[in-house]
């Protein structure tokens, strides 16, 4: 008995003596982790405490001892925003800035995809590639993605109902793949226009029977500018009349260079109808991905790509999102473009429910309050405030700036600021006789700063997709003797993209040379910076008016000129001479919010009527 009271005790004393060297050695790993950290850390938006403290080196309770005096009340997981944190680590002597791994509204608004996915490079492990099927209409294209899908995705989804959601994803040796399944350029140049690189690699199909084409130029064009590799898929190998060398020397001639010529293009023989050459293709795909080493950070906040978008009568408004970076998952609250959400419900092409979607991966979503526009760029926050907030911002952005396109003067600002090397140009043409002498003249113009560069150069009226291929490669459009359609101008005007016409080479260059020296003359342009509508008058006299009125658009700015609309027709002017929001004298007040205004005009103001402040503004001339 004596014996077992003796062992028990020695066998407490040994628990006793392995907790603390245990504690003694964690007590030595959190000094190891807990080291301040010199120099300047990066930080997010937001974080944990437990994160934070990781970050800058400062032991955990160090830094919710200093919460609390700052009258925070967290624990190790409470999210805490950059601000709060900035004035911790004052306190502890390190010095932090803000990562921009989370968006500012300005990126957010121009699609700025690339600024929004840097990442640490140790934070970033491989994805899957994108890939967009284009060439002319009629070579094949809904039949190899047909043939990649059958094959590909039907083996491990047995049952699965086939969705066409815009995007599937396919298992290669083990190794997915990602394609884009809408084919065409035009749909993957509108994204591209409203800022976003959705695809890694192009497949460029061409009938072996047909060869080149004009939409496969026009393709080929649409993605050198996008910058991404092209593979060539020579579809309908099967046919009789197909002629393979003939179409690798048109594919030579249009800058193409093939491999089996010594060039870098891989051309690849296939059939859609037999399933010839698919594996080869994805074989190929695969080592282009090699090449690309592409990669994104599975652990972090999504960011992604609508690549469709529409209204489903059971659930709403869906979505397929190409997850860029981050993991979407199921209750993330998210925005897309300016419109808010929660994510609901995830189908796969093979309609299988999903409760994540890692990078490289798509999947269509629920829980959107409206549809959004292809091309928009998702991302998700912490919470719905945050959200908030940023739709506050980006509606303001919104009504500051038209398009995707850059307007002359920005690109002249560009240009001259070494910001732009190149003044990009799509022309167009009505014959190949004029093409090719607007072209050589063009080609003539020398200046020893700035270059032109013809993004691409066809027969034929200024079309949709010319003007979105400028937005989205910031360039100019330029028509000789062609039509430009009113449906034209208008998305022009709408993407902020200069469209000319022109019936004499002299204009035409003299406009160009124009553009490149800098040399048109400025102007002053109106610029509306915001409406509102009169919802009460509190006072008139004479020419003076007290107005309560709510902020429609923009902002409402003291001292600005104002026109007074009626039913839509101005019926008069004025200026703002005061300015209050609530019972605070202010010199802005924003959208949605409601002012009195102290209106001198000579017309009486009435409930209803809408006031817009506009301000002028000196640009350089447009052409
Ligand atoms: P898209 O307009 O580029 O999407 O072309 P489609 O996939 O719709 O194909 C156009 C036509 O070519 C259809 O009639 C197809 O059946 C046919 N086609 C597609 N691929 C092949 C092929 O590999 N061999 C043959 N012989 N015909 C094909």
């Amino acid at each position: 008995m004596i014996e077992d009271e003796e062992q028990k005790r020695l066998r407490k004393k040994e628990r006793e003596e392995e907790t603390i060297e245990r504690k003694l050695l964690q007590k030595k790993r959190q000094d190891q982790i807990f080291v301040k950290k010199e120099g300047t850390v990066e930080l997010p938006d937001q974080l944990s405490v437990k994160e934070f403290a990781e970050k800058i080196g400062i032991p955990t309770s160090q830094i919710l001892a200093s919460l609390v005096k700052n009258g925070v009340f967290a624990n190790l997981n409470s999210t805490i925003d950059f601000e709060t944190f900035q004035l911790i680590a004052m306190e502890h002597e390190v010095e932090v800035k803000k990562t921009e791994s989370t968006a500012t509204s300005e990126m957010l608004f121009e699609g700025n995809l690339h600024e929004l996915l840097k990442d640490d490079a140790g934070n970033l492990t491989p994805r899957p590639p994108v890939i967009v099927v284009i060439g002319h209409v009629d070579h094949g294209k809904t039949s190899i993605l047909d043939r990649i899908r059958k094959a590909k995705v039907a083996e491990g989804e047995a049952g699965g109902i086939t969705q066409h959601i815009g995007a599937y994803q396919i298992d290669k040796n083990g190794r997915f793949i990602t394609f884009l399944d809408t084919p065409g350029h035009e749909s993957f140049t509108a994204m591209r226009a409203r800022g976003t690189k959705t695809a890694d690699i192009a497949i460029l199909v061409v009938a072996a029977d047909e060869g080149v084409k004009p939409q496969t130029i026009e393709a080929i064009h649409h993605a050198q500018e996008a910058g991404i590799p092209i593979i060539v898929a020579m579809n309908k190998i099967d046919k009789q009349s197909a002629n393979p060398e003939r179409v690798k020397g048109e594919l030579n001639e249009n800058g193409l260079h093939p491999e089996e010529w010594g060039g870098t293009v891989p051309v690849i023989p296939v059939s859609a109808h037999s399933g010839e050459g698919i594996d080869d293709l994805l074989e190929i795909v695969l080592l282009q991905a090699d090449l690309l080493d592409l990669r994104a950070n599975p652990n972090r906040k999504t960011v992604g790509t609508v690549i469709e978008a529409h209204l489903d009568p059971s659930v709403g408004p869906v979505a397929t999102i190409l997850v860029n970076t981050g993991t979407l998952r199921i209750k993330d609250p998210f925005l897309i473009g300016r419109v808010k959400g929660r994510v609901k419900t995830m189908i796969d092409a093979s309609g299988k429910s999903l409760k994540e979607i890692t990078p490289g991966g798509a999947a269509q979503i629920s829980g959107i309050d409206e549809i959004p526009t292809p091309g928009d760029i998702i991302q998700v926050f912490d919470n719905e405030k945050i959200i908030h907030k940023k739709i506050d911002e980006l509606k303001a952005l919104h009504y500051l700036k038209k398009g995707m396109g850059l307007g002359v003067s920005q690109i002249i600002d560009k240009l001259q600021h070494g910001e732009m090397k190149f003044l990009k140009i799509v022309l167009k043409a009505d014959t190949n006789g004029s093409l090719e002498a607007v072209k050589q003249s063009i080609d003539k113009i020398k200046n020893p700063n700035v270059g032109v560069k013809i993004i691409h150069a066809a027969v034929g009226a200024v079309s949709d997709t010319d003007v979105l291929m400028a937005a989205a490669s910031q360039g100019i459009v330029i028509g000789f003797n062609v039509i430009i359609s009113p449906r034209v101008s208008r998305i022009a005007d709408k993407e902020s993209v200069e469209v000319q016409n022109y019936d004499i080479i002299y204009n035409l260059i003299a406009d160009i040379e124009k553009i490149l020296t800098g040399l048109l003359e400025p102007e002053l342009v109106e610029v509306i910076v915001g409406t509102s509508i009169v919802r009460q008058i509190f006072f008139t006299k004479r020419k003076l008016m007290i107005v309560g009125c709510k902020v429609e658009s923009g902002k409402m700015k003291l001292k600005s000129k104002t026109r007074v609309f009626r039913n839509d027709e101005k019926i008069g002017d004025g200026v703002i001479i005061g300015l209050q929001h609530f019972d605070k004298k202010v010199k802005e007040v924003e959208e949605n919010q409601e002012c009195g205004i102290q209106f001198e005009s000579d017309i009486p103001l009435e409930v209803g009527d809408k006031v817009e402040c506009f301000e002028l503004e000196k640009r350089i001339r447009t052409l």
